[in-house]
């Protein structure tokens, strides 16, 4: 997964397990969903985790919706589900790795 590197300038919060930000586990690391953004921790500053280019999930037969079961976060304009490690989000008819 290509993520672009976008850091969140001037960013005072330290999020951590009590901090009260949703914990977003992402692949090899958490993210911390922060006001419509995600946050991950990298080197002692704060990156925005955004995917660097269209990665639509294969073979991806559930409908993520309100009942699905599955967490969701405010990603900006959408809403991204927690999925087994991955962040689901709508697009055009399918689901897209964020
Ligand atoms: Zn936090
Ligand atoms: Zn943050
Ligand atoms: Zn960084
Ligand atoms: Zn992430
Ligand atoms: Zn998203
Ligand atoms: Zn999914
Ligand atoms: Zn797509």
């Amino acid at each position: 997964m290509t993520t672009v590197h976008t850091e969140h300038a001037s960013h005072a919060h330290i999020h951590g397990p009590d901090c009260g930000h949703t914990e977003v586990p992402h692949g090899d690391h958490v993210d911390y969903a922060h006001g419509g953004h995600l946050h991950r921790e990298h080197g002692g500053h704060w990156d925005e985790c955004e995917p660097g280019g269209h990665v639509a999930h294969e073979g991806h037969d559930h409908q993520h919706g309100e009942d699905c079961g599955h967490e969701s976060v405010l990603h900006g304009d959408h809403v991204d589900y927690l999925h087994d490690g991955h962040r689901h989000a709508a697009h055009a008819g399918h689901w897209d790795d964020h």
